[in-house]
């Protein structure tokens, strides 16, 4: 495989090379990584990326898009059908991109929004003062309750009715429990604000049917299709029927040109894939590691964030382990273990330091890792730790890793 490259390019051939290993041998738990299946990893790396179609199937600025408009269709008719959404747009190229397109479909620049406070668990596009949400948009923060560590409804509704947003935006980057987006409905009723949910890391397990679905309660739903759901990089939105010429008009030609359809082709694959009962064992399965993997790493003192998860992410207080965010996640890549650094809730570090790391099970259970596993991966993190200063010990951990990961073959079929 990748012969061309090879003669082409060595220096790229070779750091997709290393690349490739690095994924076969490392235990990846960063929550929103995942492994794409060969299907989604042919249609993305096709000969549709040659292809210009500007516009929406049937109503293209370029010729030439017959099969394009039939895949986009599939496309949006899976999306629909999946998630049981009016409407769907598949071209935002990222997550970020399909939040822009609600923020400016729904919003003037300048009205006030009510999302969740980033350390807390939010994310960037919900209101950080250096990215576009933060700059365009008055953005009011709920944060969790400091005891449960979990979303404080009473909260959110006293913060919406004192500070009336235009918008509500339910959906976070780093909570590890189930969101009720019924509440979030009520509570945008009562003051008469829209609701958005940005589902990008809990897509799969909605898709499963595992964690409630916001389709039926908010105006907006958009999501990236890279995390849980298991599919390409990118983007897509679902709205209301009447929100729909808003959205299409504003990703394109609002904010993006040419739609990517080599991307597109692997987001119908993946709404395919993303139907069937294996995708709900497999994401029946991601919920059963985290928890098992929560509990496993509570027995060795680590301070699990509300107490467990609900979902495919872990969010671990450190400091009864005496070491940092940064720290630990630099020593687990010593291991052969990648996490991230993460605040946690109420966190007295920088968010550059921090007191946590956030872990999440949707890569190594496309491995087909399962409880057992995932004792034996708190272990690794327990020992790690523990040899944090110790570079001999933790080059053992890699090599235990190692020989764990290779009873886990990753994409053996392409090298
Ligand atoms: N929304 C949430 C909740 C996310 O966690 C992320 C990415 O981590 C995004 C949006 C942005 O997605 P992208 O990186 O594709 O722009």
């Amino acid at each position: 495989m990748l012969d061309n490259l090879r003669k082409t390019d060595l220096q790229v051939y070779k750091a997709v090379d290393a690349e490739i290993k690095r994924q076969r041998e490392n235990l990846e738990l960063i929550a929103s990584e995942n492994f794409a299946s060969l299907a989604i990893l042919e249609a993305q790396g096709s000969v549709l990326t040659n292809k210009y179609a500007e516009g929406y199937p049937l109503a293209r600025w370029y010729g030439g898009c017959d099969y394009v408009d039939r895949i986009e269709s599939l496309a949006i008719q899976r999306a629909k059908r999946l998630f049981g959404a009016e409407h769907a747009n598949v071209q935002a190229h990222s997550g970020t991109q399909a939040n822009m397109a609600v923020y400016f479909a729904s919003l003037n620049l300048g009205d006030k929004v009510l999302a969740m406070d980033l350390a807390c668990g939010g994310h960037l596009t919900h209101g950080h003062p250096h990215n576009f949400s933060g700059m365009f948009y008055r953005v009011f923060t709920y944060g969790l309750n400091r005891k449960t560590e979990r979303l404080d409804y009473d909260q959110i509704l006293y913060l919406a009715k004192k500070y009336k947003p235009k918008m509500i935006l339910a959906g976070a980057s780093a909570y590890p429990r189930i969101i009720d987006f019924k509440k979030f409905s009520e509570i945008a009723q009562k003051v008469g604000a829209l609701l958005f949910v940005d589902m990008a890391h809990i897509a799969g397990l909605v898709a499963a049917g595992i964690h409630p679905s916001p389709v039926p309660y908010a105006d907006f739903v958009s999501s990236t299709t890279h995390k849980t759901l298991r599919g390409p990089r990118g983007g897509f939105v679902l709205c209301k029927k009447q929100y729909a010429k808003k959205i299409d008009n504003l990703i394109f030609p609002g904010i993006q040109g040419g739609p990517l359809m080599h991307v597109i082709a692997a987001k119908a694959v993946v709404f395919k894939e993303a139907a069937t009962k294996r995708f709900k064992n497999y994401q029946t399965q991601i919920v059963k590691n985290a928890q098992a993997l929560a509990s496993a790493l509570e027995k060795k003192n680590f301070r699990i964030i509300s107490g467990g998860t609900d979902t495919h992410l872990i969010l671990v207080d450190l400091t009864p382990k005496g070491i940092t965010g940064r720290e630990a996640a630099w020593v687990l890549e010593q291991a052969g273990i990648t996490v991230n650094k993460n605040l946690i809730p109420f966190d007295k570090h920088s968010p550059v330091v921090t007191s946590g790391i956030r872990l999440g099970t949707a890569a190594v259970t496309s491995r087909g890792m399962k409880e057992q596993q995932m004792y034996l991966v708190a272990h690794f993190i327990d020992k790690a730790i523990e040899n944090k200063d110790n570079p001999k010990e933790l080059e053992k951990i890699k090599k235990e890793v190692i020989l764990l990961t290779k009873s886990f073959p990753l994409y053996n079929e392409i090298l």
